[in-house]
């Protein structure tokens, strides 16, 4: 019997789509998943009449294979990885690929790169990103590791990747943990977007007056115009109008109204503190996450706390309207996009990735969570200008500040009033006013720490560093 172009480990809801795209594509897989009865569900299911096989054991999975062997693993990120990689390695031969497609931390990444590589076999380290829908029809997959290691399956995954106007969703990334450093990031920038278009539709419903149906009219409309056409728009106008099983009202307004943050909204924000990026919004959406879960405390602290109004939101309110809102949600998006690329860029130089921003851009057009029209626009902006410190910069968005801060404050300063949070637009508006503003209040904060701990501080008006008596 031939033996198979590509192996998968981990049947799980984007294993089992992954390698279907794969057969359909033209590799014919095996697949292996630690509970035998999964792989034999699938075999009899989804995967009959394809040239998949199965496998009960890692040895029998590793022999189906050609050589060199091409392993995806979906599985888990964690321990689950290291203890897959310790059971295949006595099986695997010289020149053999895993590739971990989890999400994995970045750090664990580039160790299993250099562990694996020091016994000759090969490690790619890959963010894929699409869900379900995506890993089975296109995803977009983010790969780090050797080149070599890359260029050994970059047909397979030219093929399974998304396919827009200028090529398949996926490059060769840079080098060790690169890969999953980018999917981090875009998982960040996932987050601060998905918070800004919670927020909007909670001024739309709480001050405007607005039901489930109207405020998907609203999205419905964003989603035709360049800046807001994306995934993200499209999906949150599908939940809004989509009523419960019963028919009986909006089931948006039935969910409760605790989301979760794990992994890498978290490790975006760690690692911005760590490399002195600057990621407001983003932070402002993993913390919304971990105040929502605070639901007991929420609902005590609403019979305690009052708000800087008592008025009745919608009947007194009318200062805010939906092209404030939009221009609220087109500039929190660009900060969202502009904050992670930045946090990128200096990555990129701290961890010596060499990484292509054009080409990041140009991956996440097609396939993934964070798809959009503006990121078309980043492309141009990073292709125009490689050295851009800060997308605000580019011509494109600065006009887009330009033309719509004064949006973002109204609706801010409506909020403020009502008492309605929205950390995702206020982090964006303190985050664009600070960085236009060419001198800030920090050598007052200068002067404290000399003061009381001798720091030292630079003067505006001549070279050196220095320090003074402030109590004598
Ligand atoms: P998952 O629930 O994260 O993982 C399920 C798979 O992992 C199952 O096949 C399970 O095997 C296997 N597994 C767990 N612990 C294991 C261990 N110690 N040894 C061997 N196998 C183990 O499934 P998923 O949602 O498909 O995600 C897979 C990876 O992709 C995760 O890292 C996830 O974060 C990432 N990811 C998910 C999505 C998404 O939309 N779901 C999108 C992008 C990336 P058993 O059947 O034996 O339990």
């Amino acid at each position: 019997m031939s033996k198979a172009h590509f192996g998968l480990i981990g049947l799980g809801v984007m294993g089992e789509n992954l390698v279907l795209n794969a057969e359909s594509n033209g590799f014919s897989s095996v697949v292996y998943n630690r509970t035998y009865s999964k792989t034999a569900e699938f075999l009899d299911g989804r995967g009959l009449g394809k040239q998949i096989t199965g496998a009960s054991d890692l040895k029998d999975f590793v022999d189906k294979l050609e050589r060199p062997r091409r392993i995806l693993m979906m599985i888990k990120a964690g321990p689950a990885i290291d203890a897959v990689i310790d059971q295949i390695s006595p099986y695997l031969q010289e020149g053999d690929l895993l590739i971990d497609g989890g999400n994995s931390e970045f750090r664990d990444t580039e160790r299993r790169v250099l562990d694996l590589e020091s016994r000759s076999f090969g490690f790619i380290g890959m963010g894929i990103s699409g869900g379900a829908k995506g890993a089975l029809e296109g995803p977009s997959m983010m790969p780090g590791g050797t080149k070599s290691s890359y260029l050994a399956i970059e047909s397979l995954l030219s093929k399974m990747a998304a396919q827009v106007e200028d090529g398949p969703c996926v490059t060769y990334v840079g080098p060790g943990g690169s890969g999953h450093f980018v999917k981090t990031v875009h998982n960040g920038i996932e987050y601060g977007i998905e918070q800004i278009l919670a927020e909007a539709y909670d001024l739309m419903k709480r001050i405007c007056g607005m039901d489930c149906s109207q405020i998907a009219d609203v999205m419905a409309q964003w989603n035709k115009t360049e800046e807001l056409s994306s995934y993200l728009v499209e999906i949150t106008e599908i939940c809004l109008r989509k009523k419960d099983s019963d028919k009986e009202g909006d089931i948006v307004e039935k969910i409760l109204d605790k989301a979760g943050q794990k992994g890498t909204g978290l490790w975006t924000v760690m690692s911005a503190l760590e490399l002195g990026a600057s990621v407001p919004t983003i932070y402002a959406a993993l913390n919304a996450r971990v105040l929502s879960s605070m639901k007991e405390q929420r609902i005590l602290a609403e019979s305690i706390l009052h708000g800087p109004s008592q008025k009745n939101l919608v009947s007194d309110n009318t200062s805010i309207d939906t092209a404030s809102i939009m221009d609220a949600v087109v500039l929190s998006s660009i900060a969202s996009y502009a904050q992670g690329m930045e946090l990128l860029r200096i990555a990129s130089n701290d961890y010596n990735y060499n990484l292509d921003m054009p080409s990041i851009a140009q991956i996440w057009k097609g396939g993934c969570i964070i798809r959009s029209r503006l990121l078309k626009r980043i492309q141009d902006a990073f292709n125009l200008n490689p050295e851009l410190s800060n997308l605000l910069l580019d011509p494109w968005f600065s006009d887009q500040v330009n033309r719509r801060i004064s949006g973002l404050a109204e609706v801010v300063a409506a909020a403020a009033e009502n008492g309605v949070p929205v950390p995702c637009f206020s982090s964006t508006l303190d985050y664009l006013n600070s960085y236009r503003t060419g001198r800030l209040p920090q050598n007052l904060v200068q002067a404290m720490r000399d003061c009381f701990g001798s720091h030292t501080y630079q003067r505006v008006d001549k070279e050196g560093i220095f320090h003074t008596e402030w109590l004598s």
